[in-house]
């Protein structure tokens, strides 16, 4: 864009990180906040940085926390005994809204590839290992995707939960193969939560 103004054309460049945002769609939201929303615009502008300087990951849970410990994880009223293992936050979110659940978590951030450069390490498994070793997680349920690194992954954990000790769950079947969580509609992700089953 050959532009009357280069903070505008450094503005549109910028919302264009955003996923599934375009030059035009840029260019539209840009034109968007300079017409009529320069009071939200800034807002906007305020959380952006302060969301990117301070959310960082729970020690814990790995989610996304301004916390060493994020409230869940700190959550007197949450199940101890249950510790449930999904790839993203974005997954954890999903079950949080479609299901009952009220244990706690545990977020890969990613599934195992190592092709991509991700293994036990960069998923933060040992730090899943000595959560399991602290004695209290009794049940672990594996949520990861049903695609194929999603299952290599929950055979992974599976293996670490019986060397600790902990009965292993998998998301039972109703979640559509190649379907990510995030993706899955909250009746379907309720039932196969509920019907959950025991990986031997
Ligand atoms: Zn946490």
């Amino acid at each position: 864009m050959s532009s009357a103004s280069p903070l505008l054309a450094e503005l549109i460049d910028a919302l264009r990180c955003l996923p599934g945002v375009g030059a035009k769609s840029a260019q539209r939201m840009a034109f968007h906040l300079l017409e009529r929303e320069r009071e939200r615009g800034l807002k906007l502008a305020g959380a952006l940085e302060q969301a990117m300087q301070r959310i960082g990951n729970c020690s814990r849970c790995r989610n996304f926390s301004e916390d060493a410990v994020c409230p869940l994880c700190a959550s007197a009223s949450r199940d101890r005994h249950v510790l449930c293992v999904v790839e993203s936050p974005t997954d954890l979110a999903a079950v949080e809204q479609a299901t009952g659940y009220r244990g706690q978590y545990f977020v890969l951030l990613g599934r195992l590839s190592p092709l991509d450069g991700l293994g036990p390490r960069e998923l933060g498994l040992h730090l899943l290992t000595e959560r399991l070793a602290e004695g209290e997680v009794e049940e672990l349920i594996i949520a990861t995707s049903p695609t194929v690194e999603g299952e290599a992954t929950s055979h992974y954990l599976a293996q670490l939960a019986r060397a600790g000790g902990v009965r292993a769950t998998r998301l039972a079947h109703g979640v559509p193969l190649g379907g990510e969580l995030e993706y899955v509609d909250r009746g379907t992700l309720a039932h196969a939560f509920g019907s959950r089953q025991t990986l031997e």
